[in-house]
């Protein structure tokens, strides 16, 4: 039997228009024009501040920072409430539960707005975790990972993800992860981060449930 780990920003949940949407209103904030998903798929890195200094190929300020933090966390919030899930997160989730699996969502997210979304899509009930960041903006994903991996409590554990830090926390912990790329990375990068990639959430289950 297997536990799997679902991120949820740009795996379960379709965000990378709204993602997008939002980083170009974080840059008029600082007087920069706006940017494509391509764009975004092509630089995005964490932490995040690296991702601006990447797309404006030089440093941020600290109040450019300041500002860009600030807006897209308000915009962000907002839009999230029309954010859809990924077209296939229902049949991959429902495909993990039918095999007798168990399932749980980790996010690097604000925790009260995750349980919030995951609550407006009713996907509570298939889930027997939901982890999203408590702390701040420095919070890392194998520090969230190693308190849900001794929560869930689980020898069968699998990520899924749509970000290198995915597979990195997965590898750091000594777990598989199996990476989705409908979300934040062109597949070529995720195929740098050796592990399986997947190009719906239904294959990633898939392969997931086999490793
Ligand atoms: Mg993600």
């Amino acid at each position: 039997m297997r536990h799997v780990i679902w991120d949820w920003n740009g795996t379960l949940a379709d965000d990378l228009p709204t993602v997008v949407e939002c980083v170009s209103e974080s840059l008029a904030a600082i007087g920069e024009g706006p940017i494509v998903a391509d764009d975004y798929r092509s630089y995005y890195t964490r932490p995040v501040r690296l991702f601006y200094d990447r797309l404006l190929e030089r440093s941020v300020t600290d109040s450019e920072w300041q500002a860009i933090e600030e807006t897209f966390h308000i915009r962000y919030r907002e839009a999230a409430k029309r954010v859809p899930l990924a077209t296939d997160a229902v049949a991959a989730i429902e495909a993990v539960a039918g095999a007798g699996n168990t399932q749980s969502i980790l996010s690097m997210w604000w925790h009260d707005a995750l349980r919030a979304e995951v609550s407006r899509h009713g996907l509570e009930r298939y889930m027997v975790r939901i982890d999203g960041n408590t702390k701040d903006a420095s919070e890392t994903k194998d520090r969230l990972l190693s308190i849900h991996l001794r929560a869930v409590a689980s020898n069968g554990a699998v990520m899924i993800g749509d970000a290198l830090d995915d597979a990195q926390a997965a590898s750091a912990l000594g777990i598989p992860c199996v990476l989705y790329d409908g979300g934040s990375h062109h597949r070529v990068e995720l195929e740098s981060a050796g592990v399986p990639v997947a190009s719906s959430l239904v294959e990633a289950a898939e392969v997931a449930l086999a490793t």
